[in-house]
């Protein structure tokens, strides 16, 4: 015969599907080690950790609204535009890069990838699987960039590395050249 306190730890230590956490209604989430309420702290880790990810999540959205290039979000890097190869006029081969350097408006990314040096033809468009505005994408961040420029935003070091490998279009020489004058 069980004590009271033996049958109250006996009952704890089930695993009753409707003690489970609910996260829809209906659907409870199965924890397997530990019930919530054993580990508080690894449940306020669990707590830290998911709004880390949210935070992060919004961040990601956020910038992009806030550089009015919303486009860019969704973009989900699958690096199908780099099928666009020679049909880029200006020889740029790493279009995604330019499209995840807009969304979290990275200048020294841009640069490195030839950012400055697209015309804005679309010809990339029709080789990416959501038909991304990749030209207005690519658009907005060169304004961005071009205004970072002048503001002094941008290393000395990577508009010198930009203009030695060819990587500046003649729209945008003359903002770099004051910027290193
Ligand atoms: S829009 Fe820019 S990156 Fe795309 S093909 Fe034209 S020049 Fe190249
Ligand atoms: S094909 Fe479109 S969605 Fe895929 S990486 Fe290129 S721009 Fe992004």
């Amino acid at each position: 015969m069980m004590s009271d306190e033996e049958q109250t730890k006996e009952i704890r230590h089930k695993r009753e599907d409707t003690e489970q956490p609910l996260v829809l209604p209906g659907i409870h989430r199965y924890q397997f080690f530990t019930n919530l309420k054993d580990r508080g702290w690894t449940m306020n880790l669990d707590r830290a950790a998911l709004f880390g990810i949210v935070a992060a999540l919004l961040a990601t959205i956020l910038k992009p609204l806030a550089h009015r290039n919303p486009a860019t979000i969704y973009c989900y890097e699958c690096r199908a535009c780099y099928a666009t190869q020679d049909r880029c006029p200006v020889g740029i081969t790493f279009q995604a890069e330019l499209a995840v350097a807009g969304r979290v408006t990275d200048y020294l990314r841009f640069l490195r990838n030839g950012g400055l040096k697209c015309i804005r033809c679309g010809n990339c468009q029709s080789y990416c699987v959501q038909y991304l505005p990749l030209p207005e994408m690519i658009g907005t961040m060169q304004h961005d960039t071009r205004l970072a420029i002048r503001k002094g935003i941008v290393p000395r070091y990577a508009l010198e590395a930009a203009l030695k490998d060819g990587l500046v279009g003649k729209e945008f020489i003359d903002d770099v050249v004051n910027a290193l004058a």
